[in-house]
């Protein structure tokens, strides 16, 4: 009846997963050593306690494949000490090349159904392994798709309800006057974009979800042109992810 609810018994990272992680994640590598210690302990509770699958692929999920997966979340998280990323169930790893949002075709064949923001409600989050390795594998260009997807998870409230049109926008653990700042600064930013004036990508033009999950994939790729595009929202997301220490 949940009264001995047991403690998951969490196995700490081993050399050879810190080193790998070194080796292709860049944030990790550039994150203070207490930080970096968070990051550490939520992969590792996220390779736990989170389901990781591969589809159609020959032989089983290497451990690496698992670490970009937990990598990509936790990189998202690290400032906020204790996080877990306990709205997703299941992490859907596919081998073929597809972008971010992947659009599994419906029964009929014919229309798609979106399955990114929407996916969220029931906590599966789909991605691409060889788009995953490319992300990492170039870390300023922009382009995050496992940043992106996890992004959407932090916005479930809305973006999850909400159809092809967007709303949602912002993350569901943001509150009060901080969360109007940031949907100010998210439409000031929408608004340059649209007029080509943001090294942010133009997909984020496809709704307010999509604005929120490419501002975050800017935000730990391209945090410098971020900050002299937009300051406001640099700052407001750099406050968000409290990942950098404070005087
Ligand atoms: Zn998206």
């Amino acid at each position: 009846m949940g009264l001995f609810k047991s403690k998951a018994v969490v196995t700490p990272l081993s050399e050879t997963d810190r080193k790998f992680l070194l080796e292709w994640s860049v944030p990790y590598s550039e994150m203070t050593p207490a930080i970096k210690a968070e990051f550490e302990d939520q992969v590792a509770h996220f390779l736990a306690g989170r389901r990781i699958t591969g589809v159609g692929f020959s032989g089983a999920l290497e451990r690496e494949d698992r670490l970009l997966v937990a990598a990509s979340a936790c990189t998202l998280s690290a400032g906020w000490p204790g996080f877990r990323w306990t709205d997703v169930s299941e992490v859907l790893l596919y081998p073929d090349d597809f972008d971010r949002d992947f659009q599994i075709a419906d029964e009929d064949g014919g229309a798609t159904a979106e399955l990114s923001g929407e996916a969220h409600p029931w906590g599966t989050v789909i991605l691409s392994l060889p788009s995953l390795e490319d992300s990492f594998e170039d870390p300023h260009d922009g382009y995050h798709v496992g940043y992106h997807e996890f992004a959407h998870v932090l916005d479930r409230d809305t973006a999850s309800s909400v159809g092809p049109s967007g709303d949602g926008g912002l993350p569901s653990n943001i509150t009060g006057k901080f969360a109007d700042l940031m949907g100010r600064a998210l439409e000031k930013t929408r608004a340059a974009l649209a007029l080509e004036q943001s090294p942010l990508d133009p997909y984020g033009l496809e709704s307010p979800a999509e604005l929120w999950a490419v501002a975050v994939e800017g935000f730990f790729e391209l945090s410098s042109a971020l900050a002299d595009a937009h300051p406001d929202l640099h700052q407001l997301l750099d406050l968000y992810f409290n990942q950098r220490p404070r005087n």
